[in-house]
């Protein structure tokens, strides 16, 4: 399991809780991608243009003299436009005051809340394939995470009874991803109301990372668990505008939870960043106020479209794309690719696929228990048309 990874590095003189292999692997790419000039779509950055009135309402705010520290939770009209938004989209009624804290991105919001939740030797469920972080996260505090498999074979489906069978009597809570990072799976009203029912009979919390929720293509429809009946109270929702507003570097995230969690949550958040910057809180106020329904659903076809590009890129070039429903990564299979790639494991023909193409993607390995992904690679479509372009054509000269 992922936690014996952990204790086989003890001795070694290091931390054995800092060595993780999916962001030194997704980090090692994107500098052997610069160092040749090669297109990245390794690491998950946006590279489409920040809304204009995010960035304005951001430069006034500068000039305004909002440069001081803020309320822990966030200035009062980021954490209303956040409790509005969440109540005209996703029917979830939010108190702005007592059930929302604005966070250093959805990495500061799930790090507060971990801190907040659990204790040393909990356990907390994950789907695999996983987001590094939470992983890296969890083990941090010396919570235990316990990778819960997805299939592969049925779109990332989730089975309710392997679920039952991961957990214990030290189970604390469950982390959901929707739409996940990096298998792009959207979960269903009927796998989130299995999980309800598993987490009430057990007393325990959903943790849900939805900073991909206005990433959503075809008939999918982004579900928070908290939107389902009987489960407000015991899930927590961190979001954040990294994404969604091409601001991966201004740290905006906020958590949603019951107000009865938000002291030991806010606590936290304050401890390890005391606020978010207080500039970044006002210009993406502006952006939750002033943009509309157009906005959300030009993303989304925007993105639609790159994903079809990019699907069938990887097509032509021999790999079979997992197509995804949400977010903006595709894993891709190379077991029909023979031996056009070079090396054993998924690291090292990702090499050989940038040493070849000029393309960088992430290894499949990065997201599973050791051993498995190793036939995957992550490609992160979130880039401008022309790079993307670039980026097709070189792949389809693989064959
Ligand atoms: N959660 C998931 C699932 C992600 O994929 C990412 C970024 O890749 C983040 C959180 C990071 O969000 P933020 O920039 O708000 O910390």
């Amino acid at each position: 399991m992922v936690e014996s990874e952990v204790t086989s590095k003890r001795g070694l003189g290091l931390s054995a809780l800092a060595p993780r292999v999916v962001q030194s692997e997704i980090r090692a790419m994107t500098m052997e991608s610069d160092l040749i000039g090669g297109v990245n779509l390794a690491q998950g950055v946006c590279d489409t243009e920040v809304p204009a009135v995010v960035a304005e309402a951001a430069k006034t705010a500068i000039d305004e003299g909002h440069n001081i520290y803020t309320r822990m939770d966030g200035i009062t009209r980021l954490r209303r436009a956040i409790a509005e938004k969440t109540e005209r989209m996703q029917s979830i009624v939010v108190d702005p005051e007592r059930e929302v804290v604005v966070t250093s991105g959805a990495t500061g919001a799930f790090h507060a809340v971990a801190l907040a939740l659990f204790d040393p030797g909990d356990e907390v469920l994950l789907f695999e394939p996983f987001y590094g972080y939470h992983v890296g996260t969890l083990r941090t505090l010396h919570v235990v995470p316990v990778a819960v498999e997805l299939d592969a074979t049925a779109n990332w489906a989730l089975d309710l009874e392997r679920v039952r069978a991961a957990i214990t009597p030290k189970t604390r809570a469950i982390v959901v991803n929707t739409p996940s990072n990096p298998a792009g799976k959207v979960f269903t009203r009927a796998e989130l109301e299995g999980l309800a029912e598993i987490a009430k009979e057990h007393d325990l919390f959903i943790l849900t990372d939805e900073i991909y929720e206005h990433f959503i293509y075809g008939e999918m429809k982004h579900i928070s668990p908290a939107a389902i009946d009987g489960m407000r109270e015991r899930t927590i929702i961190m979001s954040g505008y990294s994404k969604t507003f091409s601001v991966t570097g201004w740290r905006i995230g906020y958590v949603i939870a019951d107000a009865k969690w938000i002291p030991a949550i806010a606590y936290f958040s304050d401890l390890l960043y005391v606020c978010a910057p207080s500039p970044f809180q006002h210009g993406v106020a502006a952006g939750i106020e002033k943009l509309g329904k157009t906005f959300y659903a030009g993303l989304a076809m925007e993105h639609e479209v790159k994903r079809e590009m990019l699907v069938g890129a990887l097509r032509d070039a021999g790999f079979d794309p997992y197509v995804p429903d949400g977010a903006y990564y595709i894993l891709a299979s190379m077991k029909h690719l023979g031996d056009v790639l070079e090396g054993k494991g998924a690291a090292e023909r990702a090499r050989s696929l940038l040493r070849k193409t000029g393309v960088a993607a992430v290894a499949g390995s990065a997201f599973f228990r050791a051993g498995k992904g190793e036939d995957l690679l992550r490609f992160c479509f979130a880039k401008k048309d022309e790079d993307l372009e670039e980026a097709c054509r070189r792949l389809r000269g693989l064959k």
